[in-house]
This record gives structure tokens, sequence and C-alpha cells, in this order.
């Protein structure tokens, strides 16, 4: 079969597919999960790696669907990951991983060797009584081994999501470059999204990328990175000391470029990231539908693509799945 692009109402094209594997996580990050009270998913009403794999493989041989992303909850809970990397990898896709980091000193190069090319480990702060406050675990030695496990097993660029919150960890860019320049990694600092499970967030905790890059700028010299329409606008420093990215998706929004859609851990199909709609795939897999009636759900929910949110604005309706249950 010969792809033909999928296209929303607004033009853009489908290329990148978000999936998340598993509701569950080690890590209850205040701005992500409540610190209790999660209800799990049972095992059964979570896709399998069978059902994962179909629904991409419509994806790339009907649309071209380049890239795929899995991510969660915390990926690396759900058991034999590398199983599904192995079946993804196997389609030709670029195929990349979004993790806490805490399991990759056991399985970076058992994911590497299955076939996952790119990887994003995230960390907010690098101050151990930050990172239990804002993780609600003790882990920091854990993800910093994590990271250079990631290293050693060959992943390159190793990226370090790091969520920025004002008068939490806002004082910490220029420490996250210095990280980034002395270690080898890239981070990219990510602006606070009305995604959290408490419904807590407010704009003013936004801290705009502008405001990162100028921080980080005035102590390291550095030039903008030409980019294409990915999210992150990146810097590389003039002396050769590596890059750093910014993903303003509040104060700069790239709806306007957005190529991605995303499926949950019970396979509800998403056409973004704040989308209060939703197709239920898992319903079409195990109702027997084909590949025609699985492409059929998808491409009806892309035909809905809105322009782009409006965070910020009074017309903002949050979405009701936090970022955990949908995957980031
Ligand atoms: N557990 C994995 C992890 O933390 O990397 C993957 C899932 S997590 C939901 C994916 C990404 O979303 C992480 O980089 C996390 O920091 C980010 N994230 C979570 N909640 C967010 C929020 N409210 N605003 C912006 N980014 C958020
Ligand atoms: Fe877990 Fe990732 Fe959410 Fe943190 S951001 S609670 S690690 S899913």
């Amino acid at each position: 079969m010969t792809p033909a692009p999928l296209v929303d109402g607004f033009g853009r094209v489908v290329k990148d597919l978000r999936i998340s594997v598993t509701d569950r996580c080690n890590f209850r990050c205040t701005y992500c999960m409540p610190e209790e009270g999660m209800q799990w998913l049972a095992r059964d009403q979570v896709l399998t790696f069978e059902e994962i794999e179909r629904i991409a493989r419509v994806a790339v041989e009907r649309w071209g669907v380049e890239s795929i992303r899995l991510t969660g909850g915390e990926p690396l809970v759900r058991a034999h990951l590398p199983v599904l990397v192995a079946k993804l990898a196997a389609l030709g896709v670029d195929l990349a991983l979004t993790t806490n980091g805490t399991s990759l000193g056991l399985l970076a190069g058992e994911l590497r060797r299955a076939g996952l090319k790119r990887i994003n480990i995230s960390l907010d702060s690098l101050r151990p009584d930050r990172f239990v406050a804002l993780t609600r675990r003790d882990a920091l030695d854990q993800v910093l081994d994590g990271i250079d496990a990631a290293l050693a097993a060959g992943f390159d660029p190793v990226k370090v999501n790091v969520v920025m919150i004002r008068g939490v960890n806002d004082d910490e860019a220029v420490e996250f470059a210095t990280f980034g320049r002395d270690r080898g990694v890239q981070p990219r600092f990510i602006e606070f999204m009305p995604l959290d499970a408490d419904g807590a967030w407010t704009l003013d905790q936004v801290v705009p990328a502008a405001e990162i890059v100028a921080a980080i700028g005035a102590v390291y010299p550095i030039e903008a990175v030409s980019h294409g329409p990915e999210p992150a606008a990146r810097y590389r420093y003039l002396d050769g000391g590596g890059e750093f990215g910014v993903i303003a998706s509040v104060t700069e929004p790239f709806c306007g470029n957005c190529d991605r859609v995303r499926i949950t851990a019970e396979g509800t199909f998403q056409n973004c990231l704040f989308a209060v709609d939703e197709v239920d795939l898992r319903a079409v897999l195990r109702g027997g539908g084909s590949d025609d009636d699985l492409a059929t759900a998808m491409s009806g929910e892309v035909a809905r693509k809105w322009a782009g949110h409006s965070i910020g604005k009074v017309t903002f309706v949050k979405p009701p799945r936090s970022m955990s249950q949908i995957g980031g």
C-alpha cells in the first residue's frame, strides 16, 4: 500500500504518533499526578502489545507516519517493554521514548538493541531536596545513573526534559545548562501546562521560554539554531559546548505546525493534548473491526482537530485527562 498523507482540516499532516503504554508510574510529580488516589486501569483495560502494533502499522502503512514516541505514565514500568520496542522498530519508524529514567540503569542497553533510536529523560531539579518535593520520590541518584546508562548505551543525543515552574525550580536554568554541557546531554525546558491532576495550574506559574533563553545566554554565549516545524526552539553554545532547547507551549504555541496525534494506554485516540473528545480504538479492535475501521476512526478524529489550544484565555477548557493519563 502506498501511503497517502493524513491531513487535518487546517492542512497539517499527521507525522508523529505518541503512544502511552501504561497509566501507572513510580513517581507522583506534583505537576502531573495527585499524591494519592490515582485509580489505575485494570490490566485488561490496557492495550496489548499486539493491539498497539496493529494501530501503529495502520498509521505507518496508510499515512506514512514517520515517528512514534512511547510514553505513559512511566513507560518502563510496563513489563517487557523492549519486546514492544522491537515490534515497532520493525515498522521502520523513528522510535523514541520519554521516561523518568529510574529503570534505565537496567534497561537502556536492551532498549537500544531492540531498536529504540531516541530518548528523553525527565528531570526537573538537580537539588536533592527539591527533587523529592517535586517527584515525591527520593530517586535523584537513580535518575542521574539512568542518564549515564543512556549515554553509555549510545543514545545520542540524550535529551533531558525540564518542566520549569515559577517559584519552584525557575532558578535552575543555568545549572541545567552547565549540567548539560558537562555531561554531554541536551536540556529541553518545557513550559508548565494546565494538565496537572490537581487542577492547581495558574498562568503566573509558567516560566516563559524567552526568560530561560535570556538567563542562559547571559552566562554562555549562544545562537539560535534554525529549526523546522518541531516544537523545540534550539540554541547552540558558541564555544561548541552543545545545545539546549525550549518548548514554549504556552507563551508561543506551535499548534499551527502540529503534526501529532496520541493514543492513551486504554486505546483512546486523541487529536490533541488538550482534546476534550476522543475515539475508542480499543472498542474497534476488540469488537472485531478491520484495519479500515481503525483507519476510519482515526482519520475522523483528525478531521475534527482544532486550530489550537487557548491556554490562559477564558475560552480554555481543561481536558478531562491529566498528563499522566494522556502521555506527554
Ligand atoms: N513518566 C515519563 C516521564 O516523566 O518522562 C513519561 C510521561 S510524562 C507525562 C511525559 C512528559 O510530560 C515529562 O517530560 C513530564 O515532565 C511532562 N509533563 C508532565 N506534566 C506536565 C505539565 N503539567 N506541563 C508540562 N509538562 C508536563
Ligand atoms: Fe510519572 Fe512522568 Fe507524570 Fe512524573 S511526569 S508523575 S514521572 S508520568
